[in-house]
């Protein structure tokens, strides 16, 4: 379970995150969907340790990521917005190192690397160096990362962005099988259509703050039956 409350985030100019509280249930898989800008990324930071939080607090299954950054860290898997990691790393050092991190035994990361690396199709990269690899595959390779050490909380931002139909079809699924073995699945996305076909809760943030949290038939039932979602999303986030 991921809980926030009442979180902010001042950068010099910009309230990012304005007053932010939500929960994601063990079970679920909760959407974060907003424009580009709205302070998707900047709450992810918070959530996973990257960034300090100005105000409010965060626990990660029980663990306080301000107080207890190492305990918390352990239970998240991230995949970040951009996977430009490593670069000078080739795909099977890096997927090592990670773990290593993580203490994933010897015995267990081979399998364990085979079995995800051949799920995305990346397998035969392993020996290039990142550097060579497209926007997607690098995507890919940060995703079997985190799934080595099966983190029980995933944190994803914008995780389809890039990816292959097949790749991210293979992704939506492990999302919803993880879900599914009551563990927690948090993504950000700016597609309506993504969080209308995979989340169960979802939150709409624009300018920092919250516009809407529920499920989708809250959403779809909050709002006139003769609008579209999308013309409602549109509204919803319109900036003046
Ligand atoms: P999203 O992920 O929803 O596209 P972000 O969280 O990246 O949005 O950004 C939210 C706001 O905070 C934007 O106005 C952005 O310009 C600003 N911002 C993000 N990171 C920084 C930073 N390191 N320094 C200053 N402003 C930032
Ligand atoms: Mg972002």
């Amino acid at each position: 379970m991921i809980d926030i409350q009442n979180i902010s985030k001042q950068f010099p100019g910009t309230t990012a995150v304005r007053d932010l509280s939500l929960q994601v249930n063990d079970g679920q898989i909760f959407g974060f969907l907003g424009p580009n800008g709205a302070g998707k990324s900047t709450t992810i930071k918070m959530i996973t340790g990257i960034l300090p939080i100005d105000k409010g607090f965060i626990t990660i299954n029980g663990s306080d990521i301000t107080k207890n950054p190492l305990e918390a860290k352990q239970k998240i898997g991230y995949v970040p917005d951009r996977s430009d990691v490593f670069l000078r790393l080739k795909g099977i050092e890096y997927l090592n190192y990670i773990a290593d991190v993580y203490k994933v035994p010897t015995e267990v990361r081979k399998d364990k690397i085979e079995y995800f690396t051949k799920k995305f199709g990346i397998y035969g990269a392993l020996n290039d160096h990142i550097l060579t690899y497209s926007h997607g595959m690098r995507q890919k390779v940060v995703i079997c990362g985190v799934l080595l050490h099966d983190p029980d909380v995933w944190i994803l931002d914008e995780p389809l962005t890039g990816l292959d139909p097949k790749s991210s079809y293979i992704l939506k699924e492990m999302m919803r099988e993880h879900a599914d073995k009551g563990k927690t699945v948090f993504f950000s996305t700016h597609v309506l259509e993504v969080v209308e076909q995979l989340c169960d809760e979802v939150a709409i943030i624009n300018n920092g703050h919250i516009e809407f949290l529920g499920n989708m038939t809250d959403m779809k039932r909050e709002f006139k039956d003769d609008e579209s979602l999308e013309k409602v999303f549109l509204e919803l986030t319109q900036n003046e």
